[in-house]
């Protein structure tokens, strides 16, 4: 399906579909406590068979039936993506395979030096690094002891020399863990082309007994960055754009916040997520998802894009929206972040 013949589907808010996150492996290198605490996800946890995790020609499936529902940004997360197996090759396919814009992957930089050239050489647009903080042992608990920061650091130094410029840095904000070693980071990464985007620490799944006690709001750490390095905001680039943006009156560079919390962006969500075992999930906080399997196992192309419509269509999800409304446990358990990507 090419871009002018595909049809624009909207939910039941009125938004577009037009992201897409493609999660490809559920395990990961790291535990960090946020996300994948080792309490609960030990080192022998089962995670799924690999025979259970979507194929490669399953995804590239997937992917043509989101385009040709109007989706142009696509980006490949996990659990650690870098471990699933032949992961350049999936990133080559979907380039040939696909008209995707804008193909972006999200990392713990972990495996990034072996990796950074083969992705860019199979044709991956952007690399997104998740790296909560410069000091050595901060990084060390908020990875569950399991990361290297020397290594994560060469990763990204290797994703550089393979050509990847403005690489986008998560920083995921948790008070009384990472928040104090924040204006170091800034420092670190000020008039270099990468840019830092602070990320509210968010009460995803259940496993990680979120507190909102520990949700350090963006106004605060921008006040705080720009009583040291004045700021002035950036123009949204496009509707749904996530982070709020700010670049440095000095001119040395970009900062954003990701404000899921203190000020939710539902009405501007056109994003879908598909879990490694082939769930669609259309809000990163929903607990169940619509299981695609059985339309994949079809040869009906025509099936497949028909079904993601109708859910899509469907679509009500406005989560952090309602948040302060709900019950503070909701009965059940919601999706976990390792399992859709964020
Ligand atoms: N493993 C890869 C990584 O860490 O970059 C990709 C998947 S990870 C789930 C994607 C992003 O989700 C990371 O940047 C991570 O910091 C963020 N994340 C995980 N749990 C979170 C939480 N509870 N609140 C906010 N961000 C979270
Ligand atoms: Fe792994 Fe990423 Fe979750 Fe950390 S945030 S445990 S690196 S999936
Ligand atoms: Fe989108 Fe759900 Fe997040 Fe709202 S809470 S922005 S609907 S993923």
């Amino acid at each position: 399906m090419t871009v002018e013949t595909a049809q624009t589907v909207t939910d039941r808010l009125g938004r577009p579909l037009r992201d897409l996150r493609l999660s490809v492996i559920d395990t990961c290198n790291f535990r960090c406590p946020y996300c994948m605490p080792e309490s609960e996800y030990p080192e022998h946890h089962d995670f799924l068979p690999a025979s259970e995790r979507l194929s490669f020609d399953d995804m590239i499936r997937l992917v043509q039936a989101f385009e040709s529902l109007g989706v142009r940004k696509l980006r490949i997360t996990g659990g650690e993506p870098l471990l699933r197996k032949h992961l350049p090759e999936l990133i080559g396919r979907l380039r040939r395979e696909t008209a995707i814009e804008d193909l972006a992957l999200t990392t713990n930089g972990l495996l990034l030096k072996r990796f950074a050239q083969p992705l860019k050489a199979a044709g991956l647009d952007r690399i997104t690094l998740s790296l909560d903080s410069l000091d050595p042992a901060i990084f060390q608990r908020m990875t569950g002891g399991r990361g290297s920061l020397e290594q994560v650091l060469e990763g990204l130094d290797a994703a550089v020399a393979a050509g990847f410029d403005a690489i986008k840095i998560n920083v995921m904000v948790q008070r009384g863990v990472n928040d104090a070693g924040v204006l170091q980071m800034v420092e670190h990464f000020r008039h270099t082309p990468h840019v830092l985007r602070f990320i509210e620490y968010m009460d995803v799944g259940t496993e990680n007994h979120w507190q909102a006690a520990q949700v350090v709001p963006a106004r605060e750490l921008l006040d705080r960055i720009a009583a040291r390095w004045p700021l002035q905001a950036v123009e949204e680039h496009y509707r749904g754009e996530v982070a709020k943006r700010y670049q440095f009156e000095d001119g040395a560079g970009e900062i954003g916040f990701i404000t899921s919390i203190s000020a939710p962006f539902c009405g501007d969500c056109t994003r879908a997520r598909i879990s490694t075992d082939g769930r669609l999930f259309t809000c990163l906080f929903a607990q169940q998802g619509k299981d695609l399997r059985p339309w994949l196992r079809q040869t009906d192309a025509a099936a497949l894009r028909q079904a993601i419509a109708q859910l899509w269509q469907q679509r009500g999800d406005r989560y952090s929206e309602l948040r302060e409304r709900l019950p503070e446990r909701l009965p059940g358990k919601k999706i976990e972040m390792y399992q859709i990507g964020g």
